[in-house]
């Protein structure tokens, strides 16, 4: 499913014209990489018990948590096997050549930086790092897995040795706040914001393009499905990601 054309161009140079170009990512960006939806049928929560990955588990059992983890880790990311689609490639392209500000994220795959954007803000952390509980540093999140799938659980800093949590948001914690300051603050300034593989039903990603909206911007979205603001979008494009934003950074850069 292609989008029209002329829309399409549209977009591209309010996109041109934009001072500042703001795009919200969703599950709908990941799946066409091969990762499952989270919620929704089939999703990762009807396999795996949602209650397993919350905080409190990890706080009174880490090393049943990590193993659980170690589980969900080769169902929802092939153990790792994942790589960025022709979505990604083009949120990063439309970035290098100075189209696109920020990245806003709901995915925790780390698969935006895989394909070389870097201002990305991770709404809901990462499964690509992990977090030590005693000093708070980060690291890559492949050696910590590696040690629990060896049974080493459940692993810990090498520094302090504390315990290494995955640096995702789990069920019952707050989301960072910092980055949904970072998020609130660029929806507000953005001139185009792009909501991309996004049902816009959890928050903050259903207030980030209302907000934007508000304050001016263009608001394109870019979804199979219709969103609760596909009535009030400038441009409400039903399409694939990986085809819909390949054809909007070509219009760009035509
Ligand atoms: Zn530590």
């Amino acid at each position: 499913m292609s989008v029209d054309e002329p829309d399409v161009r549209a977009v591209a140079q309010a996109v041109r014209d934009a001072e500042s170009v703001v795009a919200l990512t969703g599950a709908g960006v990941s799946t066409a990489s091969g990762i499952p939806d989270f919620r929704g049928e089939d999703g990762i929560w009807e396999r795996h018990d949602p209650m397993d990955f919350h905080i409190d588990r990890f706080r009174s059992d880490p090393e049943g948590f990590w193993r659980d983890r170690v589980k969900l880790q080769a169902s929802a990311f092939d153990d790792g096997n994942v790589a960025p689609n022709a979505a990604h490639e083009a949120l990063a392209g439309l970035e290098s050549a100075g189209h696109l500000d920020t990245v806003v994220t709901q995915n925790i795959d780390g698969l935006h930086q895989d394909a070389g954007s870097e201002d990305v803000i991770e709404i809901h952390g990462s499964a690509a790092r992990v977090v030590c509980r005693d000093c708070n540093q980060r690291f890559d999140a492949e050696p910590a897995m590696a040690r629990a799938r060896d049974g080493d659980l459940p692993p810990t800093c090498d520094d302090c040795d504390g315990t290494l949590k995955p640096d995702t948001v789990l069920f019952g914690e707050q989301l960072p706040e910092h980055a949904l300051m970072q998020s609130q603050a660029k929806a507000e300034s953005a001139g185009v914001f792009l909501a991309v593989g996004s049902s816009l039903t959890v928050e903050p990603a259903a207030s980030l393009p209302r907000v934007a909206a508000e304050r001016g911007a263009t608001l394109v979205l870019v979804n199979l499905e219709s969103t609760p603001l596909s009535g009030r979008a400038d441009f409400d494009f039903r399409a694939d990601v990986t085809e819909a934003l390949p054809q909007l950074r070509r219009a760009v850069e035509e």
